[in-house]
């Protein structure tokens, strides 16, 4: 389920003028919308639940995808901060 703050993106045509150019786009969501709402690309005030991106504009639910954020890698790698290996001729 999407809902505010989520990572989103674009996995299908648009439903009402089946656009493609805006697959793989990559948004985050600002809020989720049920009622009209128009589209990007082409205009068009279609009624259904959508994904804001912003102000009065987004994507139908259907068209999109979770993306599940990528694991923040807190463990910091062990880098290996022992450079004690000076070794100069
Ligand atoms: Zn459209």
């Amino acid at each position: 389920m999407i809902k505010k703050g989520d990572l989103v993106m674009v996995v299908k045509p648009t439903l009402c003028c089946d656009r493609p150019e805006r697959m793989g786009f990559v948004f985050e969501a600002q809020g989720i919308h049920d009622g009209i709402i128009e589209c990007l690309l082409c205009g068009e005030e279609r009624e259904g639940v959508s994904v804001v991106l912003e102000n009065d504009t987004g994507f139908p639910i259907e068209c999109l995808m979770k993306i599940d954020p990528p694991a923040t890698g807190e463990t910091t790698k062990d880098a290996t901060t022992a450079r004690t290996s000076d070794d100069r001729p």
